[in-house]
Parts: structure tokens; sequence; C-alpha cells
């Protein structure tokens, strides 16, 4: 028999594509990566990118500090002795992560520890031949296998990953060993231009390094840089090499010249690449349609259908623009209902 839905992928969309299908009763199976060498070297191991973040401080219903302190404060006495007690802090992204997958477990999800390495979207039942070597059989398929950030590949990027390289400042920037430090953002797009401007409130000054003289980004986006005293902008140069050491991480960036121009070391707390995303696409070529940039297409406004009927797509696999958790829940949600209905439309 085959399965009513598989869902490939483990993060924020993947986790409440399943949580919603469960509770439809449509039985998920969800395929969420395989634990190996080669998916950490490319970081693309199950629970995804928030699993590779520290405080999560913007999903909504976490906030940080002591929420059971808050609540006792916040709310009257005669509606706090109503609610469940609750002890403890904020949220982690790994957490968070964590607690959506065990969520998904308590509806009945189940989920095997194994990549999809091909699909057959040609035939119906779709199938996806997965890593153990098996061949899995669904009537609809929902692709949540999210993107990952780009890194230059630096062995000291490597090194110092989580203490003080980042590559998502809005999940990062208002860690504590950023604030009021230096800090250095690699790149010229929207992003790094996005970035360096939100680091901008934290740090007490914040390098904006691109590698030509001139912003990718929007001009507006541009003059927002040019134009915050906190951002300075190094023109042709590059990350040779992140500094730091075990006890405190990053402590400076050494800065290529990409014009011959002797190396510069700055002193920073924080290095950020913003040199865009790869979206984990890969084993679709050719199965489904994608966009220039290698994003699953959504071929309908506001729906998460693909070119392929009965193959759904929700999160950053499909999003280059937003990439938040909270946003590819939202359409891991619509992902399980476009399924549902349409599963329900043929009969199903
Ligand atoms: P992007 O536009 O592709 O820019 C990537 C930047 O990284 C470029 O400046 C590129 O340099 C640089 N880069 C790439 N590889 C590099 C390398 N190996 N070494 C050094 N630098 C490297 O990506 P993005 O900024 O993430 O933006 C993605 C999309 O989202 C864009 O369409 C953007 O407009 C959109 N976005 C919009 C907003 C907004 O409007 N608020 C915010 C964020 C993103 P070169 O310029 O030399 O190629």
């Amino acid at each position: 028999m085959p399965e009513k839905v598989i869902i490939i992928g483990s993060g924020p969309a993947a986790w409440t594509a399943a949580i919603y299908a469960a509770r439809a009763n449509l039985k998920p199976l969800v395929l969420e990566g395989a634990i190996t060498e080669e998916n950490r070297l490319a970081s693309t191991l199950p629970l995804g990118q928030l699993n590779l973040t520290t405080e999560v401080e913007n999903f909504p219903g976490f906030p940080s500090g002591d929420m059971t302190a808050y609540l006792d404060s916040a709310i009257a006495p005669e509606t706090r002795q109503m609610m469940a007690p609750h002890k403890k802090e904020g949220v982690s992204g790994p957490e968070l992560m964590e607690l959506m997958r065990q969520q998904a477990k308590n509806f009945g999800t189940r989920i095997i520890t194994e990549d999809v390495l091909e699909v057959n979207f040609d035939v119906h039942p779709f199938q996806l031949a997965a890593s153990d070597g098996k061949t899995y059989e669904s009537l609809a398929v929902i692709v949540a296998t999210g993107a990952r950030a780009n890194y230059l590949g630096l062995p000291s990027e490597e090194q110092f990953k989580n203490r003080g390289v980042s590559a998502c400042a809005v999940c990062d920037g208002a860690l504590p060993r950023f604030r009021n430090k230096p800090l250095v953002v690699i790149g010229g797009g929207d992003s790094a231009v996005e970035e360096a401007d939100y680091l901008s409130k934290f740090g007490s000054i914040t390098y904006l390094v691109h590698r030509r003289d001139q912003l990718r980004a929007s001009k507006i986006m541009a003059d927002r840089a040019k134009n915050n005293p906190k951002i300075k902008i190094l023109w042709n140069r590059n990350l040779g090499e992140v500094l730091g050491n075990d006890k405190t991480g990053v402590t400076g960036a050494r800065l290529t010249s990409t014009v011959g121009e002797p190396d510069l070391s700055v002193e920073a707390t924080g290095v950020f690449l913003a040199i865009g995303h790869t979206p984990n696409t890969a084993f679709l070529k050719g199965k489904l349609e994608l966009t220039d940039k290698k994003y699953i297409k959504w071929t309908t406004p506001a729906r998460t259908y693909t070119s392929v009927e009965g193959v759904f797509a929700a999160g950053d696999v499909s999003d280059d623009y937003y990439r938040q958790a909270v946003t590819a829940a939202a359409s891991g949600c619509m992902a399980a209902l476009d399924a549902e209905r349409w599963l329900a439309a043929k009969g199903e």
C-alpha cells in the first residue's frame, strides 16, 4: 500500500506539515534526512538550519527570558491559576526543532532517518528512492528540504561556527557576544546590507566587506548602508581567515584584497557570511520546475503547488526571500492543507 503523504525534510516546514497531515488522519511518513559525515559537512543534517543556531527570539510564543516569571507578572492571578504551569526559559533553535518533531510524533507521524536520493514523479503513486536502499511510494509528496547558507569553505569558518561565525544575523545578532563590539559582514547583496543594518543596532561598528567596488544590493538598500554611520564598507576585500582562539571564539578577521593591496586585519567578535543560500534541490533536477536559482517554483500564487500535480513544496526550498522559521512553518501548514484537499478531491 502506498503512503498517503510523504514529507521530505525536517525543518519547521516539514514538522508543521506533518502535524497538520497527521491531525487530518493522513498518517504522514517523514523522511527526515540521514545522519552522515557528508551531510554534516554540507550543513544538511536532520533538523535543518535552526539546529545550527543558538537562541531563537523571534518565533512567536517563545519570548526569551524566564517565561514563568513573565507569565506570573503579566497575567491576572485568577487567569494565571487556570493555566498549565510552564517551566522554561525562551527556546533555542535545536530545542524548537526537537519540540516540533515530538509534536508531529505525538500525532502519529512516522519518521525515517534517511535521505531521499531520487524521485520518480512520472508514475503514480510517486516513488522515492532512499538511502536505506528502499523505494517508498506515496499518493502525495511534500518537499520541505530547506536551503543551506553558503560559506566560503575556509577551515577557520568551520572552527568558529556558533562561536562568532554565523550566516544569520537576524537569528544570532542580538547575542551578548556581539553587543557593542566590532562586527564583520561578508557580501554585497541585499542580505549583506540588511544584515549589516540589523547588526549596527548591536555592534559598535559593522564592517561590510565586499569583493568589488560596487554593491549588488538594490539602490535603496545600498544607500541605507552608505548612510549608516555605524557601517563602514570595505571595498575590494574578501575574507581570508577568521581570527580567534578556543577560549573566546572569534576575535577578528584577516581580509584579503581583490585588487592587490596588502591584507588587512580587523578586530571583531562576529563574522557573518551573507553570500547567498543554496536550496537543497539537487535530487529534484529535471523532476520539478525550479527557478533560475534552483528553488522549487510555486506554480500558483499563494498555493504550495509545484509543476507536478500532487507534489507540494514548503519552506526555504521554495522561498529565497523571507527565509524565517515562522514563514517556513506557515507554508508547511499550507502544504499539508493543499495535499489534504488534493487527496480528498481525488477521493483518497
Ligand atoms: P545575492 O543577491 O546573490 O548576493 C550575494 C552577494 O554575495 C553578492 O554581493 C556576491 O558578490 C557575494 N558573494 C557571492 N559569493 C561570494 C564569494 N565566494 N566571496 C565573496 N562574496 C561572494 O544574495 P542575497 O543578498 O542573499 O539576496 C538573495 C535574494 O533575496 C535577492 O534577490 C535579494 O534581492 C533578495 N533579498 C531582498 C531583501 C530586501 O529587499 N529587503 C533582503 C534580503 C534578500 P558579487 O556582487 O560580486 O556577485
